[in-house]
């Protein structure tokens, strides 16, 4: 646990990767803020635990950054009379929709027990915590990494839980979201001018978590519009990419799935539209030499 700010905390499972995530912890005059839970059911009550340690009062209010599996599975740990759980308004239909297929794709893990708890809150554009003497306003940025995006600021702390938005020392991922759509998010975060980013996955950082993002993204759509002008398909243009600085990242494979994305908007795609995520997952198994992806969760 990384503590960012008086009663601000990060918690951070190392090293990142596929599966295994970060969270946050505020705690506040009599209610505690959760930022998202963990992958499995093994993970969520040690989370439980540090929060139980750290604010043993029963209100709690746990904010989903988005619905992929490694953020929510662990959510019906946390459920209970006392518990406010809350998504964006896209958020319930794709737990439904979704359900535990993530698992299936790493069988070893030990999901445990790990029912669908839907939120009984949900927030389109926006909203604002009062926690006593903290403030965190959700924030709906647009679609980005997925269509349910939320971000967590703490203006007077310049905290930035930002989910999945930002990753640290691993590839961003973008395939169920939008490339357009995360620059343009990323920019609006930059505006915030955080002084602490709380990443999705890796190490806490700052503002350079930003830039280092946009910079991938950037160099995802470059290497998009000149694979489209040779003829090449997403893959292809993977295979044949200089990664430079960006082949030392955690899970690089995720460029295949970037450039999917990246290529059904340079055809007009709708940010977020459906890309079926398992042929593009296979083929990021071939991008790593046949390997599986790596799941430590
Ligand atoms: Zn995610």
């Amino acid at each position: 646990m990384v503590t960012v700010a008086d009663g601000v905390h990060a918690y951070v499972q190392e090293p990142g990767g596929w599966c295994v995530n970060n969270a946050g912890i505020v705690v506040g005059e009599d209610t505690v803020l959760v930022v998202d839970t963990a992958a499995t059911e093994k993970r969520a009550l040690a989370l439980r635990d540090t929060v139980d340690a750290l604010a043993p009062g029963p209100r709690r209010i746990v904010v989903s950054t988005h619905h992929h599996g490694d953020h929510t599975f662990g959510n019906h740990v946390f459920s209970g009379p006392h518990t406010l759980l809350v998504s964006h308004d896209a958020g319930p239909a794709e737990l439904v929709r979704k359900g535990t297929a993530l698992q299936s794709m790493w069988p070893h893990v030990e999901w445990g027990h790990t029912p669908t708890v839907l939120p009984t809150l949900t927030v389109r554009a926006g909203a604002t915590l009062h926690l006593g003497d903290i403030t965190a306003e959700l924030i709906h940025p647009g679609v980005a990494h997925t269509s349910d995006d939320l971000v967590v600021w703490l203006p007077e702390q310049r905290v930035l839980f930002a989910g999945d938005l930002v990753f640290s020392g691993a590839a961003p991922f973008v395939l169920m979201g939008s490339l357009a759509g995360s620059l343009a998010a990323l920019a609006r975060l930059r505006e915030l001018d955080p002084l602490v980013v709380v990443v999705g996955h890796g190490r806490v950082g700052g503002p350079e978590l930003l830039a280092f993002t946009e910079e991938y993204l950037r160099w995802v759509a470059a290497l998009a519009e000149q694979g489209l002008a040779d003829g090449l398909s997403p893959l292809e243009t993977a295979q044949g990419a200089d990664e430079g600085a960006f082949a030392a990242l955690l899970d690089r494979e995720r460029l295949v799935g970037n450039l999917h994305r990246a290529f059904h908007e340079a055809a007009g795609g709708a940010p977020g539209a459906r890309i079926e995520s398992a042929p593009a997952m296979r083929e990021m198994v071939a991008f790593n030499g046949g390997r599986p992806l790596r799941c430590l969760a």
